[in-house]
């Protein structure tokens, strides 16, 4: 049953306060990590495939939520912004439907809107970082995660130049944060980024 709230599957994005950042040698690890939290090179499946008037999220569950209440909204994965129907209860999106009469889509999405209140309820969201450890996978803390990644591209960036990074976004990232993501590419000084959204 979905629960989780709507904001966390936006709140990685929430790094566009202001600051001003500056790349070179002494920038510190951790101000870079923090910029770049939101747009992570995150790598996806770019999904196609037309789907037409299908109800997307197979909840199983066929009456309304007790006191919810629908609400027209629009997909945020890529710039077409087809119409979604949620259903919200308390302030939680739990369940996802099709608007068929949104005059952009019409009735359809594809697949990367169809499941788009996956990116909120799913078991299977990464909730924090993993490292693998002699090929297991095992939780580390957020502090962790961002010294080593940022040692690691510093490095990088130091001995090879800032060409040597390519940043590839997910198809899976809402509209903000792919903006999130080349701004952060400029930041780092190269124009290797990319995204493979392609409807
Ligand atoms: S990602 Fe798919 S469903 Fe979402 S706005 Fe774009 S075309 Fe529509």
């Amino acid at each position: 049953m979905a629960r989780s709230k709507i904001k966390t599957s936006s709140g990685a994005g929430a790094v566009s306060d202001g600051r001003r950042v500056t790349l070179n040698p002494k920038v510190a690890r951790r101000s870079f990590l923090k910029l770049s939290a939101a747009t992570a090179a995150l790598t996806g499946v770019a999904m196609t495939t037309r789907m037409t008037a299908k109800a997307s999220a197979a909840t199983g569950k066929s009456g309304p939520y007790m006191g919810s209440k629908k609400v027209k909204t629009i997909c945020t994965y890529c710039a077409v912004g087809c119409g979604i129907e949620a259903e919200v209860q308390n302030g939680v999106w739990v369940r996802q439907d099709i608007a068929q009469d949104h005059p952009v889509s019409l009735g359809s999405h594809c697949c990367k809107g169809a499941g788009a209140i996956d990116m909120v309820t799913s078991e299977k969201r990464l909730k924090q970082p993993m490292k693998r450890v002699n090929g297991k996978w095992t939780n580390i803390s957020w502090d962790q995660a961002m010294d080593e990644i940022s040692a690691k591209l510093l490095d990088l960036r130091e001995k090879d130049g800032p060409d040597a990074l390519h940043f590839n976004g997910s198809a899976k990232v809402s509209t903000e944060m792919a903006y999130l993501h080349r701004k952060f590419a400029a930041f780092w000084g190269t124009n290797n980024v990319d995204h493979q959204a392609r409807i």
